[in-house]
């Protein structure tokens, strides 16, 4: 550790750590390292301190964790590491319930709609696994007789809704599983909670367009590496240098931007979000679409594609306590190829993916239209020829396999820049315990307890899968870069 920046008072281990971004994965890093005693400030170009994370109330916000709500799910096709974080960041979602007048996880259960009749393979994957970890009796099949029976012996049967299959003969109806385990977590009050519980613990925020936002590391020689340089701090937009041991980018769909070496790992893509709202004086409708009676739905509309790619995932939320009806079309993650920047270690034909402006973001493409307005013909009959009240463009960021990617970056000395992202459109579910597993990486790399550290280790050896490798001229690019 460079002692220049050791103050008199500070522990052997102790580190001055600059976090950069505020989203979940920002927010749950900070307050895990100062739990293990670093010194921790977090540097975010957006004024939270202001705007409560409130998703309305700046549109010039761009962070995939300022939104309503998020699904909370423990279903995990055959990946049983995930379920089992999912399992372990659930309770603690309960127990922090527990402490609030308003809840952030509402277990209101997921209905996890087939794409016909019959249950998919990925779908008898994940019961599978829940049987083998001993939950499965918190899946209710609606095929299955006996399900159906332990659903309404534990009050789930409302909600295990039946949806007919559009121009099918006899009336047939989606097979569906309900999970008495899923829900929803609202997201942008969990953050702000978050941010509370961090000052609280510690944390220091510098927020602003310009003094919060990140402009370049500062970098020295490496005493200890000749062949790399060490990070020792950062530049913000108005000037000011900060110092640091280690600088943690956990900037969501612009960590690209920052740190182009994660342009390997990294893709951004937009997700496609639309609202309705209820009027509260609309009685059959509130109460039909309250999370008291309506569950999250998710919905695959077309089976997966002989390429293992999922082709047409649909969801819907019940609504908020302002009558918010929110739907996300992820069927087609869309892409923005431009012209990288010279000196980006990785692109395709030149170009990579980035977030579009936000001026760019108010509008969904007519493909991600069209399949929401299939799917709410289908799920939210009421709606059928109802305007949209908001639509909107968010981004995720993807990684080459799907999961995390947290770890020091190796091209860096001394441990002194590390990443905490990659949150590939199901981080946010993870929220209360995604940074303890981060913090322990952080503090113990490879010595790491988390069962997580082999599958967030930065992994320039694994191919680039989960259609990052479709690059500027894959169907799903709406950018405008040379084509
Ligand atoms: C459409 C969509 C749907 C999703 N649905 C789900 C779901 O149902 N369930 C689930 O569990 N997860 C879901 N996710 C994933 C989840 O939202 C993300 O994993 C999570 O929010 C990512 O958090 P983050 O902190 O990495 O990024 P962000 O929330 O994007 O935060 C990054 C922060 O960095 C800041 N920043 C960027 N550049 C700079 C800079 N130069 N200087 C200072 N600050 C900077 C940004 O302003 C931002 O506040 C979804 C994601 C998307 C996009």
């Amino acid at each position: 550790m460079p002692d220049a920046m050791k103050e008199p008072n500070m522990g052997q281990n102790q580190k001055r750590v600059a976090v950069i971004g505020a989203g979940i994965f920002g927010l749950s890093l900070a307050i895990a390292l100062r739990k293990k005693g670093h010194i921790v400030t977090v540097f975010e170009r957006n004024r939270y301190d202001k705007n409560k994370y409130e998703p309305e109330d700046d549109e010039r916000v761009q962070a995939a964790s300022v939104d309503l709500n998020k699904i909370f799910r423990a279903s995990y096709g055959n990946k049983l590491h995930y379920q089992r974080l999912a399992m372990e960041s659930r309770a603690a979602w309960l127990s922090l319930n527990e402490g609030l007048e308003d809840a952030l996880f509402v277990g209101c259960g997921m209905l996890r709609v087939q794409p016909s009749d019959e249950l998919g393979a990925l779908e008898r994957e994940t019961l599978a696994n829940m049987e083998r970890d001993g939950f499965r009796d918190t899946q209710f099949v609606k095929s299955n007789v006996d399900d159906r029976k332990r659903a309404t012996s534990q009050g789930w049967s409302d909600k295990l809704l039946d949806f007919d299959i559009p121009n099918s003969t006899e009336h047939r109806a989606f097979d569906a599983v309900l999970d008495s385990l899923g829900g929803l977590t609202r997201c942008s009050a969990a953050c702000y909670q978050y941010y509370k519980m961090a000052v609280s613990a510690g944390v220091e925020f510098i927020f602003g367009s310009e003094e919060g936002a990140f402009q370049s590391f500062i970098e020295e020689n490496s005493v200890v590496d000749a062949s790399k340089k060490r990070v020792v701090g950062l530049k913000t937009k108005d000037g000011k240098s900060h110092k640091a041991h280690v600088v943690a980018v956990a900037a969501g769909s612009f960590s690209t931007q920052l740190l182009p070496e994660l342009s390997y790992h990294l893709e951004s893509a937009a997700g496609s979000l639309v609202t309705y709202k209820i009027d509260r004086n609309n009685k059959t409708l509130w109460d039909k679409y309250s999370p008291e009676n309506f569950p999250v739905i998710t919905w695959r509309s077309a089976p997966r594609a002989c390429d293992g790619k999922d082709t047409g995932t649909i969801y819907v939320f019940p609504r908020t306590e302002d009558g918010i009806i929110k739907i996300g079309y992820r069927g087609v993650k869309f892409t923005n190829f431009q012209t990288a920047p010279n000196g980006v270690p990785f692109t395709q034909d030149g170009q990579w993916s980035i977030p579009l402006p936000y001026e760019d973001c108010k509008a969904v493409p007519p493909q991600a239209e069209e399949a929401i307005r299939t799917f709410v013909s289908i799920f939210l009959p009421e709606f059928d020829e109802a305007e949209f009240y908001t639509t909107k463009l968010c981004w995720y960021t993807d990684s080459l396999d799907n999961s995390f990617v947290i770890d020091y970056v190796p091209h860096y000395a001394d441990q002194s820049v590390f990443v905490c992202t990659g949150g590939s459109g199901h981080g946010a579910k993870f929220m209360p315990v995604l940074g303890e597993h981060a913090a322990d990486i952080f503090d113990n790399t490879d010595h790491a307890e988390s069962h997580m550290r082999t599958h967030w280790r930065w992994r320039e050896d694994i191919p680039r899968i989960n259609g990052l490798e479709e690059g500027p001229d894959g169907p799903r690019n709406i950018g405008g870069g040379p084509k």
